[in-house]
């Protein structure tokens, strides 16, 4: 069963509930120190990056690129599709591309000359390849 913590808003402990998914959301929660019932959620790991910013963050995020090797391409789209995965939100139409073409052993500086639009927003259709 997963333990969800919660900051009592009555004593300010910080306390740890046992409860099933189905009950999650569900079940009142009470403080188990002081009875109150002002308890707020508190997330242990904010998993989900809710800017570029932090999700910049998080690719530079030291564990990211444990067992990476930056020289291997194969290696390095696995690591991008883990974190794509991990961000759970909308990627950009490149991403894909990007990790696709790393996986079939094209080289990250050849991708990038071949996609100048990479890293900007505005970026659009338009660069053909021919
Ligand atoms: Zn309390």
């Amino acid at each position: 069963m997963p333990t969800y913590d919660y900051l009592c808003q009555s004593c300010h402990n910080r306390v740890s509930l046992q409860m099933s998914y189905t009950e999650y959301g569900v079940k009142k929660v009470i403080c188990p120190v002081c009875g109150g019932k002002q308890l707020t959620r508190l997330i242990g790991r904010v998993r989900v990056a809710k800017s570029e910013g932090q999700r910049l963050d998080a690719m530079s995020d030291p564990s990211f690129l444990s067992g990476v090797d930056e020289n291997d391409p194969k290696s390095v789209a696995r690591a991008m599709k883990r974190m794509g995965q991990e961000a759970g939100e909308d990627l950009p139409p490149e991403f894909n591309e990007i990790t696709d073409r790393l996986e079939s052993g094209e080289s990250p500086d050849s991708i990038e000359k071949s996609m100048p639009d990479l890293g900007s927003e505005a970026g659009g259709p338009g660069d053909d390849e021919y």
